[in-house]
């Protein structure tokens, strides 16, 4: 089967990035601009829970109204597989699965798997910081190379990353952040305050996810510079997707997972004028 684009979404067995996913299945052949039927990766770090999504993604009425999921040929194809972020095994044989399965690239990856815990103590803040920076920085770099010229990475970073809730000189070193390393190093000196007690002397919130979250629109910007800098013509940003009633916002949220969903698939498929290390 020829697919017109291939694409990732991670954390995708429910809320935004289940809703990412039923978005990018309605594209096709919805819009005249997506001239053939896409291959979605839904995946997710547990099999029953992926598994499960995605049953329902072929009960969903819209999507079979729409006739956007593949029935014998012709249409989108949206396929599980297991994918756990914080374990480099798991990330390394799915990225071994994909430079199999698809020798000329992939499309697009949008790195939507994140968590926002409970409490603030130093446990909380580096489970935090590992699956929301680390690990979605390592995901970005173990598939990058796997992303086709013109293709796209987006990250779903937040507007809790927003720096209105630092020191000066913190907030000056992450607007002056050239490189991953630089923004690599504001997180180190924030998880050894807080180790220390001291996160709100030092110029940092006692706020874990929003610190991972301002970590990530920076060093994503970082890499961008840095992939273009290189010569690479994939263009990388980050999103925050609104405030959007899922488990994560415990039945907060203003907006629905398929309003949250529209940003991340602007970024990941439509005409976005060639801007790249942007938070939108
Ligand atoms: P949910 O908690 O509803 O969903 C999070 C998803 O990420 C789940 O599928 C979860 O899987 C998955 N996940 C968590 N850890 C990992 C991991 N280690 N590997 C793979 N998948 C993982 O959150 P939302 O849908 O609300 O959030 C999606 C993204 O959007 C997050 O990055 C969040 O920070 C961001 N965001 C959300 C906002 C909102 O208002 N909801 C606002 C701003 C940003 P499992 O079911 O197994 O736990």
């Amino acid at each position: 089967m020829a697919y017109s684009r291939v694409g990732v979404v991670t954390g995708a067995n429910k809320g935004i990035g289940l809703a990412i996913v039923r978005q990018l299945a309605l594209q096709y052949p919805k819009s005249p601009l997506n001239n053939g039927p896409f291959l979605i990766y839904l995946t997710a770090r547990d099999k029953s829970r992926g598994e499960a999504a995605l049953k329902d993604l072929h009960e969903d009425s819209q999507l079979k109204q729409a006739k956007a999921l593949k029935a014998d040929g012709g249409l989108s194809e949206i396929t599980y597989h297991q994918l756990d972020i914080t374990d480099r095994k798991s990330v390394d044989t799915f990225a071994e699965h994909l430079k199999q399965a698809h020798g000329d690239g992939i499309d697009f990856v949008i790195n939507n798997a994140g968590i926002a815990m409970n409490g603030f103590d130093s446990n909380v803040v580096r489970t935090t910081l590992g699956c929301n920076y680390y690990s979605t920085l390592a995901a970005c770099h173990t598939f990058l190379p796997l992303i086709k010229p013109h293709g796209r990475l987006v990250n779903l970073a937040s507007i809790a990353g927003s720096l209105s809730k630092y020191s000066d000189e913190i907030r000056n070193r992450f607007l002056s952040s050239q490189t991953e390393a630089d923004v690599t190093s504001i997180m180190k000196d924030f998880a050894s305050a807080v180790e220390a007690g001291k996160e709100k002397e030092a110029g940092f919130p006692s706020a874990g996810y929003a610190v991972s979250k301002a970590g990530l629109i920076g060093a994503t910007r970082a890499l961008a510079i840095a992939e273009k800098e290189k010569g690479s013509t994939v263009l990388i940003n980050s999103c925050c997707p609104g405030y959007v009633k899922t488990d994560m916002t415990k039945g907060g949220g203003i907006k629905t997972p398929d309003q949250g969903a529209t940003t991340p698939v602007m970024l990941a498929i439509h005409d976005i004028q060639g801007q790249t290390g942007v938070y939108w």
